[in-house]
């Protein structure tokens, strides 16, 4: 059976290249970093040479760049650790309302510890308005965290403008970039964010490795305490082998991306033009203009998500229905909630999110599959049962179906 994976923004596939620079340090250059001897200076080497290659990626100075273990742990850094190191200046803190959990869970942390946390509305795409920005912030914030993409709609912030509004009042701007790069250039000097989250799955890199970016001069707290790995901002022996497939990878992405872009952007405008035509009733989600190549996210109106995915994957293609951090919850996604889309509209959700890898092959075999998947679980389904009496079962509030452009 053919076999189609759809599912970037949940693991990438690591480049050889990434495995060929992660060898040595899991065999010969078994050394500590950290050891003063000879044994650590291989390590400490490439880690030092993977800081480049990822701060050359962004185009953010080596210094500024800390290793962590994955964007869950960059984002807690960023949040709780600059929330504690500048908690003197006031204790008011923004996040958006379609962050990825690995923020806003550390709200209701913050909270108990005595922090305010606003949580900014987005509109019918999924932006945040500047201007709503620029009303939220009082004398007492003192940060802003906003994501640079959203993997689940594809939707790109205005991350320049926010970073700029946050900056003329003295508050401190994160953005989360793990959608983000990989797939359209980022550079953090021009775009003025104080820190940017990534992580190696971003850059086709391994698991085990992401960044937290921290414009210098600014104090953070570390949120692992007992060593001086990291100039102290994040302690315990570095994981060598993916930081040095991490920066391998990031140097291949920042090489190849405006090809592996165009063919990502060339392969969604099929599925965006042929979709509506193979199966009725798809609203796209997210901005029509604003957003990542290759994210192509949707909801199928009267079909499970799960039970979509489920059958998906036994005709051997691989997709998701929201982010997999929260993909056994079976709840509704609160991104798509979030754009006021109908709950049950909503657990009709399908991300297909393309790599640099797939082809026009892919799509024709997704094309030719997927109508009669629907068509079986709709034949199940009450909810469509009852549109074909005539009856609407749901107002559809959002994600008219629209022309979609690329970045
Ligand atoms: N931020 C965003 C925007 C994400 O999409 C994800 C998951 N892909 C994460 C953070 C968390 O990544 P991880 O589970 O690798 O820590």
């Amino acid at each position: 059976m053919k076999s189609v994976y759809f599912d970037h923004a949940n693991s990438t596939p690591v480049l050889p290249e990434a495995i060929a620079a992660m060898h040595p340090y899991l065999n010969r250059h078994f050394g500590n970093p950290s050891s003063l001897h000879r044994f650590g200076d291989p390590p400490r080497q490439a880690i030092e040479q993977a800081r480049n290659q990822v701060s050359r990626l962004i185009n953010a100075a080596p210094e500024s760049i800390i290793f962590t273990s994955s964007a869950t742990e960059s984002n807690n850094l960023a949040l709780k650790g600059l929330a504690f190191a500048h908690q003197n200046r006031g204790r008011h803190i923004i996040v958006s309302a379609i962050e990825h959990i690995s923020i806003l869970e550390q709200t209701r942390t913050l909270k108990r510890s005595g922090f305010d946390v606003t949580t900014l509305k987005v509109d019918q795409w999924g932006r945040v308005d500047p201007q709503k920005l620029r009303e939220t912030i009082r004398p007492d914030t003192i940060l802003v965290s906003v994501m640079h993409a959203n993997y689940e709609i594809g939707t790109i912030q205005p991350v320049e403008q926010l970073a700029a509004i946050c900056r003329e009042r003295g508050v401190l701007f994160h953005s989360d970039g793990t959608a983000a790069v990989g797939r359209i250039p980022v550079d953090v000097t021009r775009l003025e964010v104080d820190a940017y989250t990534f992580s190696a799955q971003s850059v086709y890199g391994p698991k085990g490795a992401a960044v937290l970016y921290l414009k210098p001069g600014i104090r953070i707290n570390p949120l692992i305490e007992g060593g001086f790995q990291e100039k102290g901002r994040r302690a315990g022996t570095e994981n060598v082998a993916a930081i040095a497939g991490m920066g391998r990878a990031a140097e291949i992405t920042g090489e190849h991306l405006s090809g592996w872009r165009e063919n990502m952007n060339r392969l969604s405008r099929r599925l965006y033009q042929e979709l509506p035509a193979r199966v009725e009733r798809i609203i796209f989600t997210g901005h029509p203009i604003d957003r990542l190549p290759g994210v192509v996210s949707m909801c199928i109106e009267f079909v499970e998500g799960e039970a979509l995915l489920l059958s998906l994957d036994d005709a051997g293609i691989a997709a998701a229905s929201g982010s997999a951090c929260t993909a056994r919850t079976l709840k509704a996604s609160h991104v798509l909630l979030a754009l006021g889309i109908d709950h049950a509209v909503a657990q009709s959700s399908l991300l297909l999110t393309l790599g640099k890898d797939n082809t026009d092959e892919d799509i024709d075999y997704f094309l030719d599959r997927l109508p009669s998947i629907v068509s079986r679980l709709r034949s199940i389904s009450p909810l469509y049962a009852r549109y074909l009496r005539g009856e609407n079962p749901y107002a559809c509030k959002t994600g008219q179906n629209h022309q979609h452009e690329e970045n």
